[in-house]
């Protein structure tokens, strides 16, 4: 038995119901060994990691590296190698063994490099995938040496003390030890639809599991309150862990893009074995087959024009490609999760953002309260407590309305759940922004500490955006130990729970034109952009220890406050981007509407003119309105997370591609019914972060644009190397079979060779090797030639190999088939053209030709419309592939071991010329062919999209 077996054992005895539900609390802990106060010491927790073992799910066992190894050679085209391989030795070994396979060797050397290049690619984008997933990776709060900690997930371990808050998801089962009105949603492990209360309450050993109220479990989330559960079980150990099958390893599904891209591949990998055996037929029909060599030589014409000319290179350099746009993301602050997101984002119509925190800096600073007797200012901006109450300039001295602004200040610290004071000489702030910025106002006044000492928390609801309330229950030491409810939340929402209101010291009744000038002060800081906030309270006849929601009836107003949330700098910027990039913006968030609308105007999110929709509307209307109002409107304001679901889902009937972001746990289906979820990085949970499909690492919206960028920007990207490396084959294509075809015409038939070929096998497989690989990964992360933010989004059902291109890749492959066998029939004697060299010579000038076209094709590539002279030194890694296949080229044509291996011969320097000057019809036919696809617009019916 191993150790670890042992030590489960040992758990799986001292608490014998496996989780210890039906235990006390004083017993699951004696049992995990853990101290409630301070939580398991860090050294303790590292050991029992090592004893128990990663938290996680166990996944299918990883791919070996020899068998990824193998899995390169199980492309039946090198299969197709390997046996021509063979025949080519047994060809070579029948006739005598005489001398070096030198075609066997070149081949297989190329077939191995190849190998090696599939693999280096595929490794190179296992690993961004794997990093990237490493980022989005799952994390939990645990106390450890009476410290709090944001740990992965999967280092947490039995006896770990789990801290647990709304949007948390449980990542182990746990056995609660303290529960503050904590919820939970267990539909995925028990079924159970409605949210689970949970309490620390003993249950009998006979609980089923859906019945097990005192436990949280792996899986599940909080949806509301806080708790502290003890870690029993963990991993595989867990319920969860239990009815998981084996999990298979993030086995990505392929991206549309993928799979087009492999139909492609399919399609032209049939069409090219059909003309590689129509051409190794014709071969056969008219060279003079005289030895088994020659017929060994045919067919590897036929295997390498089949494996040169089907782009088996194309889903690697995808991957790649793909691969490394997400790596560049991440380093932007966006972490894709999939990477069929880049496409989607690519394609993204409409952004739909919340503003606090996203389209705001989330830099809270109360700038005004406002109280029964007055409305004051406070100075000072940012977290630090410095700054005074001011009215009109002044600093404010009138006794009666500073003891209301500090009640009013004072309540919203009560019910609030930041934290700020010194610690180590140096003054800080945690928790919510909103809250935090109401307990610097209050230092700022010098009444935090009375405060806090003269009032005890008994209980309190955190504030939730379905509510928008918080409430505490409070005892006040100084007042015979009087029970207090203290609220504070959303002004409209508090005040309907408000009866009364305190001024000047006077509990006085509400009167509904007092109401309606309330009102009318909240709405007055709105319009300028305030954050408002009201606060009221009310005493307890009876000492209560729980808030209820009847509690938070018939309350005393104190005040509102309004707090400033500056815009992001950088989200003006960026929602204009997103405009002329074709892409609308909405914002949808719980403030206030004239807070919203006023920052929605600042930001140029909507025309000035245009009205904000509120929550309350939304109910009202009937779905055609409401399909109305969201084509027209672009500010929604006082909105419960579940609109946001409605939102999308009508966006998205509307046929846009949605992105939308989210934080809470109640927002997790719209995240996961947009067709991007984005979520935020800093202040979301972690429920929210696994229902999207990217993480804005910042919380800004900024970083959303930079994604599309990007996203457009790698699909610009592919149609480039699609562009490259299609019409690239189709030259060699054309090459080998207009030159069996015209073998006569071009006199290679009679040039004492001994079978009609243009180029032998080892130079289609060397041309393959050569531009599959460099030139189409530099063009791959080749920078965009035009502003991708400049045209419209794609839509997603364009297809990525359009007409335009289609032709385009014919035409350039003809061009370069005709420049191969012109170099050909120049160089060599017969044919159309007289010359004096062999058929050796031809092939080398021919070969050579090729070489270079593909080499000038990379450059025309990169734009299907713009010169290729434009830009042209920008890419320095094309010019470093470029130069390296150039240079592998002129070994193969001037050294004596290589030109014996090839089959080539040295060239003289103007042959070099020729074939150089021949190759660069390529680029100049395709520069005209651009040129009257530019000025004449009309040749195709619409404009260029994005490319
Ligand atoms: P967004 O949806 O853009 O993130 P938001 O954060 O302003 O916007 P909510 O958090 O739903 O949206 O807040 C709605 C309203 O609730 C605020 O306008 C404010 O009046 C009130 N509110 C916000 N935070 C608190 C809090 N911690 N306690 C009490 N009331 C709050």
């Amino acid at each position: 038995m191993s150790q670890r077996d042992e030590v489960k054992m040992a758990v799986a005895a001292t608490l014998p119901s496996e989780s210890g539900f039906d235990r006390s609390v004083s017993n699951v802990l004696s049992a995990m060994e853990v101290d409630p106060e301070t939580g398991l010491a860090e050294g303790d927790a590292s050991e029992r990691l090592v004893r128990f073992g990663p938290n996680e799910l166990e996944a299918s066992e990883a791919e070996p590296a020899w068998r990824k190894v193998l899995a390169q050679f199980q492309d039946p085209l090198v299969l197709l190698l390997l046996v021509a391989i063979a025949i080519s030795l047994l060809a070579w070994a029948l006739e005598g063994a005489d001398g070096t396979p030198f075609e066997a060797i070149v081949i297989a050397v190329i077939v191995v490099l190849n190998a090696g290049l599939g693999l280096w690619q595929e490794s190179r984008a296992e690993a961004a995938v794997a990093a990237l997933q490493r980022m989005a990776a799952p994390h939990a709060h645990v106390l450890r040496d009476g410290q709090r900690h944001e740990v992965p997930s999967s280092e947490v371990v039995p006896g770990d003390l789990l801290l647990l808050s709304e949007g948390d998801a449980v990542c182990a089962d746990a056995r609660l030890i303290e529960s503050t009105s904590l919820r939970v949603a267990e539909a995925p492990l028990t079924g159970e639809s409605q949210p689970v209360s949970k309490t620390i309450a003993q249950l009998g050993s006979a609980t089923a599991l859906g019945d097990r109220t005192n436990m949280v479990f792996s899986g599940t989330a909080i949806t509301s309150g806080t708790g502290v559960g003890v870690v029993t079980r963990t991993g595989m150990d867990s319920e969860l862990g239990r009815i998981a099958t084996l999990l298979d390893r993030t086995e990505d599904a392929k991206t549309p893009l993928q799979t087009e891209i492999d139909l492609v591949g399919k399609v032209l990998g049939i069409a090219v074995i059909v003309i590689a055996v129509v051409v190794s037929a014709t071969i056969i029909l008219t060279s003079e087959i005289s030895s088994g060599s020659d017929l060994v030589e045919v067919l590897l014409v036929g295997v390498s024009l089949a494996v040169a000319a089907v782009p088996e290179g194309l889903p690697a350099v995808l991957a790649v490609v793909l691969a490394l746009g997400v790596q560049r993301m991440a380093d932007k602050n966006a972490i894709v999760k999939k990477l069929s997101s880049v496409e989607t984002l690519g394609s993204a119509s409409v952004i739909c953002s919340d503003k606090t925190g996203t389209l705001t800096r989330n830099e809270m600073t109360v700038r005004s309260v406002i109280s029964a007797s007055g409305s004051i200012d406070i100075s000072g901006s940012g977290y630090l407590p410095d700054g005074e109450a001011t009215l009109d300039g002044e600093r404010l001295t009138d006794a009666v309305l500073l003891e209301e602004v500090r009640m009013v200040l004072g309540g919203g610290s009560l019910a609030n759940n930041a934290h700020s004071g010194e610690r180590d000489g140096e003054w800080f702030v945690e928790g919510d922004p909103t809250e935090a910025a109401i307990l610097v106002a209050e230092a700022k006044l010098g009444a935090a500490g009375a405060r806090a000492a003269r009032f005890e928390r008994l209980d309190a609801v955190p504030f939730t955006s379905e509510r928008k309330l918080m409430s505490s229950i409070e005892q006040d030491n100084e007042d015979h130990a009087r029970h207090y409810v203290v609220t504070k939340g959303a002004p409209d929402v508090l005040l309907g729970r408000c009866t009364h209101e305190r001024s000047a010291g006077v509990v006085v009744a509400l009167s509904n034109d007092r109401r309606a000038q309330i009102g009318a002060g909240v709405d007055l800081m709105a319009s300028n952009a305030l954050r408002t906030l009201a606060v009221a309270y009310r005493p307890l006849d009876d000492p209560t220890t729980a808030v209820d929601e009847t509690l938070e009836d018939g309350l005393i107003y104190l005040g509102s406050v309004g707090i400033i949330d500056p815009p992001r700098d950088e989200a003006r910027n960026a929602v204009s981007e997103a405009h002329a990039a074709g892409i609308r913006t909405v914002m949808i968030t719980g403030d206030h509407p004239l807070t919203a609308g006023t920052i929605a105007k600042q930001l140029g999110v909507a025309p000035p003119e245009q009205s904000v929709v509120t929550g309350t509307d939304i109910e009202s209307f009937t779905e055609p309105e409401f399909r109305e109002a969201v084509r027209t409107h672009s500010v929604f304001a006082r909105v419960a997370p579940e609109h946001k679901l409605r939102i999308v889902a009508a966006l998205k009937a509307d046929g846009n591609v949605v992105a939308m972001t989210g934080d809470g746990v109640n927002d997790a289906p719209a995240l996961k019914a947009a067709d991007i979820g984005v979520a935020m990085g800093i202040t979301g949970t972690e429920v929210s972060k696994e229902a999207a499909n990217m993480i804005l690492a910042d919380d800004n919206f900024a970083t959303i644009l930079t994604a599309v960028r990007e996203g457009r920007g790698i699909f610009t990207s592919i149609r480039k190397f699609l562009r490259y490396l299609l019409s690239s084959n189709m030259g060699e294509v054309f090459t080998m079979f207009f030159g069996v075809i015209g073998a006569g015409l071009l006199g290679i038939d009679t040039a004492g060779g001994t079978i009609a070929v243009p180029l032998l096998a080892t130079h289609i497989l060397w041309i393959n090797l050569l531009t599959d690989a460099a030139p189409a990964l530099a063009l791959g992360v080749d920078p965009p030639m035009e502003d991708v933010m400049a045209q419209p989004p794609r839509r997603l059902t364009d297809r990525i190999i359009d007409r335009e291109m289609q032709l385009g890749v014919v035409l350039t492959g003809a061009v370069m088939a005709t420049a191969t066998l012109a170099a050909l029939d120049l160089t060599m004697t017969g044919g159309i053209f007289e010359a004096s060299g062999g058929v050796v010579e031809g092939r080398t000038a021919a070969f050579t030709t090729l070489v270079i076209a593909q080499l000038f094709n990379a450059f025309s590539s990169r734009s299907g419309r713009n010169s290729a002279f434009r830009h042209l030194f920008t890419n320095k890694l094309l010019w470093g592939a470029v130069a390296l296949s150039l240079l592998l080229q002129v070994a193969v044509v001037t050294t004596p071991f290589l030109n014996t291996a090839f089959d080539t011969t040295p060239l003289s320097v103007p042959q070099w010329l020729l074939c150089t000057a021949l190759a660069s019809s390529v680029l100049i036919v395709d520069e005209v062919k651009k040129l009257i696809l530019r000025t004449n617009t009309s040749v195709l019916a619409s404009p260029e999209p994005v490319r």
